[in-house]
């Protein structure tokens, strides 16, 4: 039976096909294991090109975090060759020129209270929907209930109806809610060395923008400037101001690697300020949301270690106008945590909620002294009450 041996051998071979087919498929998976673990770490080198080097990266959580808020913040690039300076306009007049960008926003408001006010019968219910759109307005409510208290006791005593008359009175009234403080900006130096601008608050708010902003300002005033990168936590925003400052002609002090000691950044700016006898040196810092105790020692700690050297003139808190109650809550820390001089209100041309004007600085009780009006360079405007109620009141 010739069958018999060769029907084994056949067996043995069908036996051998499966054990190879069985070895294939054992190695393929195996190797779509790995392929599938490394996929993501293939992608994660990928997508972070630009992130912190790996000695620092796994520092602080909050920085990947910022790192990704810069690119949704469309950051301008690094510098990639020698610009030649610009020669920026002056600072005067500024406001009125970028009236046209609050009129847009806040006109809105401004005729809705003028309607209110000349309606033929001031009742209750009109008087509580002029206090309902100042509340929207983010006047807040104890300044909104104040006006209309205001409002109603002159309306009533002068007799107040005609359309010039009505606008008159919610012109003077706006005027006293914004009070008349000094706003001016302390950057001439003193004493032999240069004033000293710290500019502080959240990331994303416009803190380095404003930095750059105001280098271009006071060189077009005709001041000389050195900015410090203080925010030594985000490349970026080092990368972002020293390209505000190369358009200028400001130089930028710098850490040479992320995660640097803010203090000593701010140090060296100033050292290198008073060396080389510049009128003001700006000094972006880091503004991540962490505990209250980090902030004050990080900002406390610049502060007085730039003491050491010059007096800071002046601690500008940067709020995004657009962010209402949260920005005012924000700023209640930081005023908590330093000697806050002054606002800068950014993104006003963003939101129809100017009354945050008010409501930031009864709260804080330091006046608004610049306002963003814009993305552009020249988008910084000094705050003139005048112009911002009449651009309200259309
Ligand atoms: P930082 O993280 O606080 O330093 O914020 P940035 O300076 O990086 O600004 C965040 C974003 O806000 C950027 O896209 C800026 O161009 C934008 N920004 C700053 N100020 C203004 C402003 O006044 N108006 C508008 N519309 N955008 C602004």
């Amino acid at each position: 039976m010739a069958a018999g041996p060769c029907g084994v051998c056949e067996t043995v071979t069908l036996m051998a096909y499966v054990i190879l087919i069985v070895i294939i498929a054992v190695v393929a998976l195996s190797g779509g294991g790995w392929l599938l673990f490394l996929r993501p770490r293939r992608g994660r080198s990928v997508t972070a090109p630009s992130g912190p080097p790996a000695a620092v990266s796994g520092t602080s959580a909050a920085a990947s975090g910022e790192d990704a808020a810069d690119q949704a913040g469309g950051k301008p690039a690094p510098a990639t060759g020698v610009l030649e300076a610009e020669r920026p306009p002056p600072s005067a007049g500024r406001m009125v020129r970028l009236r046209a960008r609050l009129a847009r926003s806040q006109g809105s408001v401004g005729t809705a209270l003028l309607n209110l006010l000349s309606r033929d019968r001031l009742d209750d219910e009109t008087w509580d929907e002029i206090e309902e759109v100042l509340i929207t307005a983010d006047v807040g409510v104890g300044p909104a209930r104040a006006m209309v208290d205001d409002l109603r006791t002159k309306v009533k005593v002068l007799g107040v109806r005609g359309t010039d008359e009505v606008r008159g009175l919610l012109r003077a009234e706006l005027l006293t809610q914004l009070g008349d403080e000094d706003r001016s900006l302390r950057t001439t130096p003193h004493g032999g060395v240069p004033a000293v601008v710290l500019m502080v608050g959240v990331n994303g708010t416009g803190k380095t923008t404003t930095c750059g902003k105001l280098a271009r300002a006071l060189i077009g005033d005709g001041e000389t400037v050195l900015l410090g990168a203080a925010d030594t936590f985000r490349a970026a925003a080092a990368d972002q101001l020293q390209t505000w400052g190369e358009r200028v002609g400001a130089k930028t002090v710098r850490a040479d690697r992320d995660g640097a000691d803010p203090a000593s950044v701010a140090f060296e700016a100033v050292t290198e300020g008073i060396e080389t006898g510049v009128d003001a040196v700006i000094i972006d810092t880091a503004g991540r949301l962490h505990t209250k105790v980090g902030l004050m020692d990080e900002l406390g700690k610049v502060k007085r270690v730039v003491e050491k050297k010059a007096p800071v003139d002046e601690v500008l808190l940067v709020l995004d106008a657009t962010t209402g109650q949260n920005g005012l809550r924000q700023a209640r820390v930081f005023a908590e945590v330093v000697d806050v001089t002054g606002i800068v209100l950014t993104k006003l041309d963003g939101t129809a909620k100017g009354g945050i004007v008010i409501a930031v600085q009864r709260e804080i009780g330091v006046p608004v002294k610049l306002v963003g009006l814009g993305e552009g360079p020249d988008d910084l405007a000094p705050f003139d009450p005048a112009v911002f109620v009449d651009a309200i009141l259309g």
